[in-house]
């Protein structure tokens, strides 16, 4: 959910800005390219695309990672991350009242506090995939990590609901693509999802822009972000404008068992 955090944008600016001072040196003063100078200067480039890549990009990059989902009818996916919580009660009140259904990306800590919630999940017809257990980026942890992290928030769900079929999604906290995720999930049989249109609810408090956000970027195919954590209440306030406007441009919410 950090795309757009500036942060990596500043350190895109600056390693773009550090290579063409390099080599204004080089071309003012002879400054040579041997050497670490030489490393430096292809290691500046290399980090800053890995940078975008991971952090920034929202593209799959070839990499098995759905952003949206492959159609021209007229059918989105929502998607609410960071859940459950108390705020995922009227989440799914609302989602109801029209028979839409969503995909929830879950934290397995926040699992073990609302098991009744997965249950209804299930029972309501949405999809329930894996965010992590607490939150923690997947980028820099090492597999054995990444493979706790998913397997206890597996394990939380199964518990809470031991008739549904395991979860089959997977979403690594913040969108980040780590390549030993992707490995990992692959390996377990999980698909990975990110999303195409960012309602940016994380760092925005005004229902109705956040509705705005969603109404004016969406498409057919696209996957929607959302979140249900503990800070969502702007999110609850928003999600009627959005089912609303959504019905009005004759969309279809599916949830992405449906679709797979
Ligand atoms: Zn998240």
């Amino acid at each position: 959910m950090n795309r757009d955090n500036p942060v990596f944008w500043i350190i895109f600016v600056r390693t773009i800005q550090a290579s063409l001072c390099a080599i204004a040196l080089h071309v003012l003063t002879g400054w040579s390219f041997t050497g670490p100078y030489a490393l430096g200067l292809f290691l500046t480039p290399v980090l800053c695309l890995y940078f975008v890549f991971v952090f920034v990009a929202p593209w799959s990059w070839g990499l098995p990672i759905l952003n949206r989902l492959a159609t021209v009818e007229k059918i989105v996916a929502l998607s609410f991350d960071d859940g459950p919580s108390e705020t995922t009660f009227a989440i799914l009140d609302c989602l109801n009242e029209q028979k839409n259904r969503a995909t929830f990306f879950v934290l397995g800590e926040a699992v073990e506090r609302y098991p009744e919630l997965i249950r209804r999940m299930n029972a309501e017809g949405h999809t329930v995939g894996i965010h992590a257990w607490r939150h923690a980026a997947f980028v820099g942890l090492g597999s054995r990590r990444i493979a706790e992290e998913v397997n206890r928030t597996q394990e939380a769900i199964r518990r809470a609901c031991p008739e549904a079929p395991p979860a089959r999604w997977l979403r690594p906290p913040h969108g980040f693509k780590s390549l030993r995720a992707l490995w990992f999930a692959k390996a377990q049989g999980l698909r990975v999802a990110a999303w195409s249109c960012d309602s940016r609810d994380y760092r925005d408090t005004d229902p109705e822009s956040i509705a705005q956000r969603v109404t004016h970027t969406v498409r057919s195919g696209a996957i929607i972000l959302l979140h249900d954590g503990p800070c969502s209440s702007a999110t609850v306030e928003a999600l009627p404008l959005i089912l609303r406007s959504l019905q009005k441009q004759d969309f279809t919410c599916v949830p992405l068992e449906r679709v797979f």
